[in-house]
């Protein structure tokens, strides 16, 4: 099979196509999209080498596997299951684990994958598959309502309206908040508007201006300065940005207003997958281009030019 393997730089392998074992489903890749991480990756994030890639919906393709003709998307920890913090519900934390096309598990820009079974949740039936390759993002979106508990009546800044900023800002729209999300980048703005998003550019942003809860999810080293800069004594700031240049922060302002730090990652799949196909949800207006997996290469090009939000792979024929 064809495969997008990055080892130091980015290029169109042919590799063997995986063999599942025991429980393990081999999915074959109908789209995957391009996430942010990946494109830190490219820059050293994390160290990897290998297959990138981690969003994906799929069509599993071995007969041995209970999900045998299933389309489905597949959460990206593979833990171990027997560790400490596996058995006390940090499965997402296991220091045993293999992520997709994250660390020593290889990704989904290639033909076929390999995953447990148990990583597996069934697309429903009504949802457009260029729709559920968001149901990764999506969970990790929602993951910031499993995390920290958010009122309506709360005021909200989201910094950064990029592709998981404007997901978090859909998420926050249904909760009810008073939330606005910012960016320096016009054309950003005026997309989240038209999606209805209430976004503004981060001029319009008063200096004294601050909310209970502030979100980081500019992608950008700086933001969590910026965040922190906006946030009332005792307020919380959700960190969603993973880049691979790290910034210094002032730990003293910290102590100083009492902030409270929350780090979010991945997040859990069903309400993710129940979000999209009730509609709740539209990732639709995110998706700049679909590109097929041959043009992957410029697919990335693209996917790195500040006007572009979510890049679709089409796989296959
Ligand atoms: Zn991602
Ligand atoms: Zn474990």
């Amino acid at each position: 099979m064809k495969a997008l393997v990055f080892d130091g730089s980015l290029k169109i392998q042919e590799t063997p196509i995986p063999q599942p074992k025991e429980h393990e489903a081999l999915i074959k890749i109908l789209f995957s999209s391009i996430c942010n991480t990946d494109l830190e990756i490219i820059k050293g994030y994390m160290g990897f080498t290998g297959i990138l890639g981690h969003e994906f919906v799929g069509e599993v393709v071995n007969r041995s596997s209970d999900f045998y003709g299933k389309t489905v998307v597949g959460e990206i920890n593979c833990p171990c299951g027997t560790c400490y913090l596996c058995k006390t519900g940090r499965k997402t934390h296991c220091p045993n684990r293999t992520v997709l096309g994250i660390q020593g598990h290889p990704g989904v820009f290639a033909g076929y994958i390999v995953l447990p079974e148990e990583n597996l949740k069934i697309v429903p039936g009504n949802l457009p598959l260029t729709s559920a390759v968001f149901t990764e993002p999506l969970a990790a979106a929602i993951e910031i309502f499993e995390q920290v508990q958010i009122k309506p009546s709360q005021h909200v800044f989201i910094f950064g309206a990029g592709k998981l900023g404007l997901l978090i800002s859909q998420v926050f729209r249904l909760n009810g908040c008073d939330y606005t999300t910012f960016d320096t980048h016009g054309p950003k703005i005026k997309k989240a508007i038209e999606t209805g998003i209430h976004a503004k550019e981060l001029s319009a942003l008063g200096e004294s201006e601050k909310a209970e809860i502030c979100i980081d999810c500019t992608g950008n080293p700086a933001g969590i300065n910026l965040a922190l800069a906006h946030l009332y004594p005792r307020g919380k700031l959700i960190l969603k940005t993973t880049v691979a240049q790290s910034e210094k922060i002032d730990l003293n302002q910290i102590v100083i207003h009492e902030f409270e730090l929350i780090g979010s990652r991945c997040g859990v799949f069903e309400s993710a997958l129940r979000l999209l196909s009730q509609e709740l949800v539209n990732p639709q207006p995110l998706i700049t281009a679909i590109f097929p997996f041959d043009d992957i290469l410029q697919a990335f090009h693209t996917a790195m030019q500040p006007d572009s939000l979510k890049i679709l792979i089409r796989h296959g024929s």
